[in-house]
This record gives structure tokens, sequence and C-alpha cells, in this order.
């Protein structure tokens, strides 16, 4: 039997791991293996595998530790020859910290423990090591601190509470009269560990944990443990990470970023994560040591002076003030700056992405503790793929495949009106964190923002600053609005990832939580109040400002062009009326894939000659009521095959159930009595022998065209005699009629009939004709099943596969909100199958139908025209299986070509 390898460990330049090993050590361990191998200075440690995360939940902790020793004790040596120090040892301490680590990052979402290895006889040696009290008892209490709220669950009791340490730091220095955590003496520090342990023994009942060992296992454990803290699980929903996937540990040597001013530390990113722009940012803190610059409790600093440049006049500061008090670290520590930033270009060259990397300088030595591909804008993913494709670090192919197809949508919505912003007042600025323009009425609060998104509000969060529990109400929210954090702060960070508009660090407000307002100048905004954001200046607005269309630059242009170079799959768009029909040609689609008819009859007076129709006696009375509705579908046909200039368009006849069309209500019902000259009973009689008990399955699609064949010929009519009319203005118009809901071969060849003849008769009254096409919906399993027989007649195919799906599943599309979620969450379905198509089941029909349906009818065009064609995996799907479009609503045009192009990238 081989033994199975849980523990790899890093440092000195070597490494039993790489980047590659992403699934096994999780992103973060992955690549600190791959940082020592390229010779990235790294503190020396090792990565316990995620598949110890696994064995975790199926055999336990106390076995997993049993497993685990032997390999973390030796692995432990292994740092402490490196690190010429001992862990536990009182004359020369080694302290670690324990990092978890999953395949895909999640920021914030787990937690990480620094310092360990601490404790009252521990820190009396780093003292005498390093002879720097104050910094020995700073990481004493930073430790105790967070190995009791991570380890030890001292976490506030309710949700108004503040942090039981918070507390009692507030307190200490309320007592000594300071007012920043630097300002404590060694003495003070000394008081607070002290305060922290009696508050872990009375919370918990149990002793702070001396030993070094005991330490490092319950920090193991509890990195184990977060991975199914609520936090987690919902960031997983949010961005579709399975929970088999598990988190690695990262057990690594500190080093001190918080031992004077030669020490600090940093984040940064090789390029600008917000815009995209080439330009290497940051942000460090001297003195400091890891989450503080991502926790917002002092302001950070920029580390190249272009940077802090810019953010002094953001925030209104002269350069003098900004040299003297905020100087980057360009000009603060020059040969620091430069090492980091040849080491920056280094890994940005070696990953060929955009790199998000943490830093820390210890005693003016650099360490590099962490690099990863950055989480970034829609808009900066653009970019940085382009300007890369430009410089020659990647090819087309990479380029394309550098774009998160649904990522995209964040660049195709509405920006702030400009005329409507010159009107708007100003009433502050924060850091562009997260571009977007957003409206809302003020919340102050994740749980408001989400039980006022529930109800239809659109709501701004505005927050001191935000933390991982504050992830619901953040993506509930519109935009989200922070007075301290800076770039990389929390709240920027998850907002870009979300492709939310965020503006942080706005300093000039003033957020008072319980009285439930922000003040700001001498304005006082309570909760409801409108506030809008613009989160690629960082302006703040007093009320609602007005949105329009977004405008797309040269670089989604040339993206764009680039897909279609490879997409196999052409694409075309669901659209009802000439509005969206414009927008979906200039997003690029070539053509309607369905053109529903429904509101052609719902609108107006429309509906109530439809109600005739169908309440009418007779034939004729049928055909006058339809009569009246024909000139106002064929003026609706000819505004959209207008604005598809001359590209095909696939009109469906009528489909939905008969019943929907007939009055409920009394008074409608009295207005057709009155209308048709009838008694009330007899329409309360007949809307009655029109109920349905199961309207899905009842008497809709081309039923209706076969039991009322009027309704057929009038959109015939109105759709080649749109086509007519355009062409005798010179425009040219390309129609597909579709037949929906087939099932059996003669249903299809009755519509066919009425369709065709109505053609010839139209085509004899005007003395002119016209190219058509006839074909079919493809959504009820039998029809998959006989496609061959359809297609003898059906000239083209399109896959309905919303109710494919339903009837393939036998879910009614709306009742399965009772059940869904159940479903998913224990992993019966893995998808739900009418957002992401079914490959297994539904794929099956379709690959199926359009292999039949072209052994008799080769060049039978055939495409998709559900909620699936805009969605990428099934995008990839429709690819595979050779059909010629998929056809997605307008705004997910660019989407569908992008996926398209990488559908065909990837199965080359
Ligand atoms: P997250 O996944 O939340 O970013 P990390 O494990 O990266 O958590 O750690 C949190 C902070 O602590 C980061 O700023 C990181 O750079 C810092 N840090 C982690 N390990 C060490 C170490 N061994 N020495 C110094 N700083 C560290
Ligand atoms: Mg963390
Ligand atoms: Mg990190």
């Amino acid at each position: 039997m081989s033994e199975t390898k849980r523990v790899y460990t890093f440092g000195n330049g070597k490494a039993e791991g790489k980047a590659d090993m992403k699934n096994l050590l999780g992103g973060k361990g992955a690549n600190l293996a791959e940082m020592n191998l390229i010779g990235v200075p790294v503190p020396p440690g090792f990565t316990i595998t995620t598949d110890v995360c696994t064995e975790y939940y199926d055999l336990g902790k106390d076995k997993v530790v049993e497993l685990l020793k032997p390999e973390v004790e030796k692995a432990i040596a292994g740092v402490e020859e490196l690190m010429k120090s001992k862990f536990g040892d009182i004359e020369n301490p080694l302290l670690v910290s324990v990092r978890s680590g999953a395949r895909a990052s999640m920021p914030g979402m787990m937690d990480t423990i620094l310092n360990l290895g601490l404790n009252d006889t521990v820190v009396e040696g780093m003292i005498r090591k390093t002879g720097n009290a104050r910094f020995a008892w700073d990481s004493y209490r930073r430790f105790v601190q967070m190995y009791g709220d991570v380890v030890l669950g001292m976490k506030p009791v309710n949700k108004n509470d503040i942090d039981p340490f918070e507390e009692i730091i507030e307190h200490v220095k309320e007592e000594k009269g300071v007012e920043l955590d630097t300002q404590l003496s060694v003495e003070d520090l000394k008081e607070l560990v002290a305060k922290f342990k009696a508050a872990v023994k009375k919370q918990t009942g149990k002793d702070f944990p001396e030993s070094a060992y005991e330490q490092l296992w319950g920090a193991i454990c509890s990195v184990f443990d977060s991975w199914m803290n609520d936090r987690a699980i919902l960031y997983r929903k949010m961005e579709g990470i399975p929970a088999e996937w598990g988190t690695a540990v990262n057990v690594q040597a500190m080093v001190f970023g918080n031992m004077g001013d030669t020490s600090a530390t940093g984040v940064c990113f090789s390029r600008d994560a917000a815009t995209g722009e080439d330009q290497f940012v940051g942000e460090y803190l001297i003195n400091a040591q890891g989450e503080d610059v991502v926790a917002g409790i002092r302001t950070p600093q920029q580390i190249t002076k272009i940077g802090s440049q810019r953010w002094s006049e953001l925030a209104g500061i002269s350069d003098a003030e900004r040299v003297a008090k905020y100087p980057s670290m360009e000009e603060a520590m020059p040969e620091i700056y430069q090492e980091l930033d040849a080491l920056q270009t280094k890994l940005e060259n070696h990953y060929k992405d955009m790199q998000d990397m943490e830093f820390t300088v210890q005693e003016g030595k650099l360490w590099f503790l962490q690099t990863r591909n950055g989480k970034r804008t829609g808009a900066a993913m653009v970019k940085i793929a382009m300007d890369m494709y430009h410089q020659g670090m990647i090819d087309e192919k990479a380029a394309i495949l550098r774009i998160e197809p649904n990522k995209l949508d964040e660049l195709l919505h509405p920006i702030f009106d400009k005329a409507a912003l010159k009107n708007a007042q100003v009433i502050a600025k924060g850091l562009a964190a997260s571009p977007g323009a957003a409206t809302g009425k003020i919340v102050f609060n994740a749980d408001d923002a989400a039980e006022w998104a529930q109800r239809g509000e659109k709501v701004i969060m505005v927050r001191v600053e935000t933390s991982p529990e504050d992830l619901a109400g953040m993506a509930a929210a519109q935009g989200i609005l922070t007075a301290r954090g800076g770039m990389t702060s929390h709240a920027a960070v998850v907002a870009r990832g979300m492709g939310k508009c965020c503006v942080s660090g706005a300093g000039t407000l003033k957020i008072d939580y319980a009285a439930k307002t922000m003040e700001v100048d001498k304005l006082t905004l309570k909760e409801g109040d409108y506030i809008s954001l613009n989160g690629s200046t960082g302006d703040i607005y007093l009320g609602q400002v007005a949105t329009k269309e977004a405008e797309l630059d040269a670089d989604f242009a040339e993206i764009m062009k680039l897909s279609d170079k490879y997409a196999k799959l052409a694409v075309r768009t669901n659209a009802d009326t000439p509005a969206d029909a414009g927008i979906a040609r200039k997003f690029g689609a070539v053509g309607i894939g369905l053109c529903r008819t429904e509101h052609m009859f719902f609108e107006g007076d429309k509906i109530k000659a439809m109600r005739e129709m169908i309440l009418a006696e007779t034939e004729e009375g049928r055909k006058a009521a339809l009569a009246k509705i024909l000139p106002y579908q064929q003026a609706d046909f000819e505004g959209i095959f207008e604005a598809m200039e001359g590209c095909p368009v696939t009109v469906r006849l009528l489909d939905p159930p008969l019943h929907e069309f007939v009055p409920h209500d009394e008074k409608g019902q009295q207005e057709m009595a009155e209308a048709m000259h009838l008694p009330l009973k007899s329409i309360q009689q007949r809307v009655a022998s029109l109920h349905e008990a199961n309207p899905m399955l009842g008497h809709r699609g081309c039923r209706l065209g076969n039991t009322f064949p009027e309704i057929t010929e009038m959109q015939t009519r109105a759709i080649l005699g749109a086509a007519l009319a355009l062409k005798k203005r010179g425009v040219k118009a390309v129609p597909e009629i579709m037949v929906p809901l087939t099932g059996i071969l003669y249903e299809f060849l009755e519509q066919e009939k009425i369709i065709r003849a109505t053609a010839k008769q139209l085509f004899e009254e005007t003395g002119d004709s016209i190219d058509y096409k006839v074909g079919t919906m493809i959504e009820i399993p039998r029809a998959a099943l006989t496609a061959n027989r359809i297609a003898s007649a059906a000239e083209f195919f399109s896959f309905g596969t919303n109710d494919l799906t339903q009837m393939t599943f036998g879910y009614s599309r709306d009742d399965i909100a009772s059940f869904l979620p159940i479903y998913l969450e224990k992993k019966i379905l893995k998808q739900d199958p009418f957002q992401v198509l079914d490959r297994n089941g539904v794929g099956q029909l379709v690959k199926m139908a359009t292999e039949k349906g072209r052994e008799v009818r080769p060049d039978l065009k055939v495409g998709i025209c559900g909620e699936h064609g805009g969605e990428p995996s099934s995008v990839e799907y429709c690819h595979m299986v050779g059909l010629n479009y998929v056809s997605c609503s307008p705004f997910r045009v660019p989407i569908a070509r992008l996926s398209a192009a990488q559908a065909a990238i990837k199965n080359a």
C-alpha cells in the first residue's frame, strides 16, 4: 500500500509542490511553492493538502490529527532548520502563521492566524532575541486576539455588540487616554493580553492554550472547520465553488512587518484591478502586520509615487503634506521599492496575468507571502487581456480565454447620464473602488440591505467598513459605500469580484449606526434617503441620478471581432420589439432566433378583438375579429424586420394557452358581453369551459393554430405582408415562420399547409413574392424522438429548451421553487437545469434530434432559443453537438459570442 502524502514543504528556493498543483495544494499553497522555485523570497513552510480537508469531514478531527502528526512534525523540523530557531522554544522561538487556501481564491472568507507559538514565557524569549519588547507584546496580543476569535469562538454575543476583544482595547485606550493602537505602551499591551485571556476563560470556561503544538493543532483544525462556516458556504454558493474541493492549510514561518520603522506590510497589484490600466498599484503600512492594510484600521499609503499623487489629489491633500505625512513607498523606502517592483514584474511575466500580491518587509528585507491572478472588474478584465495581447504576452486564443463571459455583463449595463450628472450635487468623494453607476436608498447594515432588496427596494449599503459577514447584504445592494478602507479593503475587493459598484474610504462621512444617519459637511442623511454612487470616479451624489446605456470601447469591439473569428456558432437574439432588436444588432446579433408574438395580442384594444375571436361562434365572426388585429401585427413585424437590417427573423406563431386570453373578472366579462351583444351568462359559461387544470400542457402552441386555423392565417398574412411592404420600400426582410410545440409530424403538416396556402394567396393578391421558410420548435420530447419525420417537412429546427427541460424532467417551471433549492442543496441536482442545459438528459435529446433531422435534411438549420442560449456552458454544448446558432436576450449577445469562441477553441 502506498502512503498518502499529506504535507508538501517549501522554502529556501525549493518546493515539493508547484503552480499547477492548485487542486491538491490550494491556490495559495501552489503559488507559495512556485514562488520558491522561481527565486522569489518566501518564508519557509508547508502545505497540508485539500484531500486532508475531505478526510477531516469523513474521518473526524482526532483521526486526521493522528494521520498528520508525523508529517507535520517533520515539516516543522525542516522550517526550524531553515529559520535557525525552534517551535515552542523559550530562548529562540519560531513563530508561524496558519493560513487557509482553497483552490479558488476566497478573499477573507476563511481564517488566518498569525504569530502562533507565543505564550507568557516564549514572549520573553522573543524580547531577548529581538531586543524589541513592544514588538513582542504587540505580536502576542494580536495572536491571542486572532486565536481567541477564530479557534476559541470569541465572537460578539449579539449582532449589535462590538467584538469582545475590541471592547477591551477601546476600554484600555480610553483609560490611557490614547487614540491609536500604536500609542499603547508595552505595559498597556501586557495588560491587554492578560485581559484577553481572562475574557477567554470567562466566556469559554477554558484556559488559553500554552503549548505551541496544542495551538498549532487547534489552528489547523479550525481552518478545516472554517470551510463549512456560513460565510464560506455563502461565498461558494455565489461563486459556484463545490464544497467537495476543500481547503488546504498553509503553515509558514512568520516574518514581521511590525518590528519598527524599517518594517512594513502591503498588498499590491501588477496592474490596476479596477480600470485595467498597466500601472503597478498597491498600498502599504509601515510598522504593521498582515491584515492591517485590508482591515481599514489605519489609512494605508500608496506604494508608487504616481499612485500617491493621484490619491492626494482625490483626498484634497497638498503635495507637501502628502510627502510629509503619507509618502509613497517609492519615496520612503526607495531600495525596497525597486526590489518589489522588479519582483512584481517578474511574477506577472511568469504567470502571464495580472498578479495580486502580499508582501512584508522585516527590518529592510522583503518577503512575498502570496501571489495569485488578481480579481478584477469586467472593464479591467477586457483591458488587461487586450493589453497583454498587444504587448505580445499572450496570443489571440489566450486573450479570448481570459475573458469570463458572464463578467462582460458589467460592461453592458447603464452608466450615469452625463446631462443628469451635470445637475447632480456631489456631497462627498471616496475611492473609485469598483466601477458602475448605482442609485438607491441608504441602509446601514447587511440585514436591512437584504430585507429591503427582498421587498423590491433598490438600496445602497453604507458602512464604516465591511467584513465577510456583510456578504449577503452586499450582494443584495445596488452599490456599496464605505467611510474607511482603501482600494484593497474588503469592500473594494469583494465588490469588484461581484461586479458591483463600490466607493470606499469616503473619509468625510460620519456614520452613526445607532441613529441610522450619515453626516457629511452639514448635511444629514437618514436611512431610506436616496444617494447615487459613481464607482468609476468615486463621486457620491445626493438623490437619484438618471442612468443611460453603456458606451463600449475599442478593446471590447476588438475582443468581439476576435471571437467571431473563432466561433462556429452564430449568435441570434430573442427579441419581440424593434427596440430590443436594435440593441441586439448593436451587440452583434446576426438574426432573431425567437420573436414571440404574444404581446401583439395582449396590448391595448387588441386583446378585445382577440377575445371576440375566441368567444365568437362562427368562422366569419372569428375572421372579422382577427382582421382587426392584422394591421397592428403587420406594423409590428415591419418595425422588427427593419431593425434587423436584412438578417433572418424567426417568428413564432401564437403560443400561450387559450384561457389566458379570456377575461376572468366580471368587469371584463361584462364589457365583452356588451361588445358582442351576448348575455353575461353565456360569456361566463364560455370562460368556464376554457378553464384548464394544466394549462402548460393544455390548449396552446400549434394546438391553437390547428383548432383555430384563422389565427395562423392572420399571422402568416401579417408576417409576409410586412416583408412585402418592406420590399416595396427597398428594405430586405428574411422571415422564418416557426410553428410552436409540435409533437407529431401531422400537427406540423396541418400548420404548414395553412401557411403555404395563405402565402400563395397573398402573393397572388399582391402580384409579388418573397422567400420564406417554415420550420418548427422542438420542445416536446416526442418531437425530438421523431425528429427525422418532422425534418421531412420542417425547413429548420429551433430547440425551445425551456419547455423541453420542463417536459423532459417533468418539472413545472412555475412550481419548482418548492423543491429546487432543496435539490440543489442536497446535490440531487448539481445545477438548475433551467439555467444550465442538462447535457446528460435534455442535451441528449438535442443531440439526437439534430442528428436525426440532418439524416433526412442534411442542410437543416438548427438553433436553440431557450434561456440557455446565453449561458456559457450551454453554448459550449450547442457548439459540441454542431448547432448552427444560439439565440439569447439582447444583453447576453456579447456573452454568447465570446462563449461560442471559447467553445470552439476549447473543443478544437
Ligand atoms: P487571506 O486569505 O485572508 O488573505 P492570508 O493567509 O493571506 O489570509 O493572511 C492574512 C494576512 O497575514 C496577509 O496580509 C498575509 O500577508 C499575512 N501573513 C500570513 N502569513 C504570514 C507570515 N508567515 N508572515 C507574515 N505575514 C503573514
Ligand atoms: Mg483570512
Ligand atoms: Mg492573503
